[in-house]
């Protein structure tokens, strides 16, 4: 089960294409082994459902017990399809409202709101009542890049605006009499990802609702920086006791994000945490707002950007950094190498509030840098998003200093408190994708890594990629047949053309506006 006293459960979806049965059967099998709790497959199209009806029979019948969720998107009545064969329906409201150009521009008087919430009532009331016939249970999946303009216009693209999404879909299902619920509220950006899930469960509360919990952070990208952006998104809010199943979803294959996925469940697990209190917070949990702090030796605090120390073993303090660790009185620095109490350390921080003083971490590391990347991760990045950090020293061994760097400038990077490169974002791809896009994202990556500044996004799909990147500097989107088309601040600047094409394109629009854009890093 999920939820209540069950473990965190761990899933992935599926990016073949589910209509190849042989494909996508053998990725679950691969997904299976690899650990998985749950996994989901999208269903762009009948033949899909069709496909996923065999698939789901033949892992039943050679006793591979993993549930199956169906993926729905923009075609509601695909989810009524499938719903009596799958174990789970994840749908997107977004997919249930209005969102014509011309509800775009709308302003809502309440009547028209209400008939807008008796329209979705009326879309969604069968697949309710299919699902609680056969058992069913669904995932609200709220998406910030898909809300309804009603919500919107009312406000705005905030995680509020997430939040009151949710608690509408609930209120139509409860009137319908459905409580297998299960929600997700997911954004590309930490930020909105960790807000929109606090506020949710401040709301449930207050409504005396319990519905577990899925999360993860979407779009996370590749590699080190797709690593570190899930465990901070996803591991801030278990550190909160918010989160029943999660997804970590990097544009890598699928089975390699479950170990990402059980490592953060496992660190948590060991860590002491406690359940969400709002007595906890010291701090405004709901927006980012850098502490105030004084500027100590014109290097840390004040508004300087994070500065951070990698200090490999036998290496000289700098003198500036000596100078600072002897100001005792002046700045706080907390060591996290050893605690395995994350509400420990929250407090530690918490002390300095009133002080003004900047407060500095210091993680010590005696080998294998790569192993406590997730744990660094958890332990730091909820007190980065909450703006309470002001310095970091990284202390390692020699020869890791570099990926003790690289982690250092991810994480930076990550919570948006410096910028040390560009943002990347990539989906992890799903059938609807026809392109290698995790080649494509490191191509891309590889070609403008030496720029700074930049949000570029590497889609899979015209369906939903441009919606999902919409705040990106720029984006390629699979257009099918291996071409892309590039989006400058979501529009449409080029036809279908090569990836290489593309890149170039890229390349001399970054040459053009880097100097513009240096000057805002
Ligand atoms: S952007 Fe398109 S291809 Fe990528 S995961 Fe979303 S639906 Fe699938």
């Amino acid at each position: 089960g999920i939820g209540g006293q069950n473990p965190i459960r761990v899933q992935t979806m599926t990016n073949t294409n589910t209509a190849d049965i042989e494909a996508t059967y053998n990725q679950i099998l691969r997904i299976y082994k690899a650990g998985a709790d749950l996994v989901r497959v999208s269903v762009p199209g009948q033949a899909d459902v069709e496909a996923l009806k065999q698939i789901k029979q033949r892992l039943v019948s050679e006793n591979i017990l993993i549930p199956v969720i169906a993926d729905i998107h923009f075609n509601p009545s695909l989810a009524q399809a499938i719903a009596p064969y799958v174990d789970k329906v994840r749908i997107n409201p977004g997919n249930y409202v209005n969102r014509s150009k011309s509800a775009q521009a709308k302003k809502y008087s309440q009547e028209e709101e209400q008939q807008e919430l008796q329209d979705i009532r009326k879309r969604i009331a069968p697949l309710l009542q299919l699902c609680k016939q056969h058992g069913t249970a669904i995932r609200i999946g709220i998406n910030f890049a898909s809300l309804s303009w009603r919500m919107v216009n009312k406000y705005g693209n905030t995680p509020l605006a997430m939040v009151q999404s949710a608690v509408e879909f609930i209120e139509i299902c409860l009137a319908e009499d459905f409580q297998k619920l299960i929600i997700s509220l997911k954004a590309s950006d930490i930020h909105n990802t960790i807000y929109a899930n606090r506020l949710f469960v401040e709301e449930m509360a207050k409504r005396d609702w319990h519905y577990p919990i899925h999360v993860g952070v979407t779009e996370a990208g590749l590699d080190l920086e797709g690593r570190v952006k899930s465990a901070i998104g996803i591991g801030s809010l278990l550190c909160d006791g918010i989160g029943d199943t999660v997804r970590v979803s990097l544009t890598e294959a699928p089975e390699k994000e479950i170990p990402v996925a059980k490592e953060i469940v496992n660190q948590i697990n060991n860590f002491k945490v406690s359940a969400y209190s709002q007595n906890e917070w010291k701090h405004q949990p709901f927006v980012y707002k850098r502490r105030t702090t004084n500027l100590v030796n014109a290097l840390i605090g004040g508004e300087n950007p994070i500065p951070y120390l990698i200090l490999s073993e036998n290496e000289k303090v700098p003198e500036a950094w000596e100078q600072i660790f002897q100001k005792t009185e002046e700045i706080s620095r907390i060591d996290i190498s050893k605690s395995d109490n994350v509400f420990d350390i929250r407090r530690k921080v918490y002390e300095n509030i009133e002080s003004e003083k900047p407060v500095c971490l210091v993680f010590k590391v005696k080998a294998d840098v790569q192993s406590q990347l997730i744990r660094f991760s958890l332990i730091c990045g909820n007190l980065f998003t909450e703006g309470l950090i002001d310095g970091i020293v990284f202390e390692c061994p020699e020869n890791e200093s570099e990926l003790a760097e690289q982690m250092v400038k991810a994480m930076l990077q990550v919570t948006g408190v410096r910028r040390t490169g560009n943002e990347y974002i990539s989906c992890p791809s799903c059938s609807r994708t026809q392109f290698d896009i995790e080649k494509a994202a490191r191509e891309v990556k590889a070609a403008t890594h030496k720029f700074k500044g930049f949000k570029i996004a590497v889609m899979g799909c015209v369906v939903n990629g441009p919606g999902e990147m919409q705040d990106a500097d720029y984006g390629f989107v699979g257009a099918g047949n291996n071409k892309v088309i590039l989006y400058r601040k979501g529009k449409p600047i080029t036809k279908s053309i090569s990836l290489q094409e593309a890149i170039q394109l890229l390349l001399n629009e970054l040459v053009s506006s880097t100097d513009v854009n240096m000057n805002n890093c």
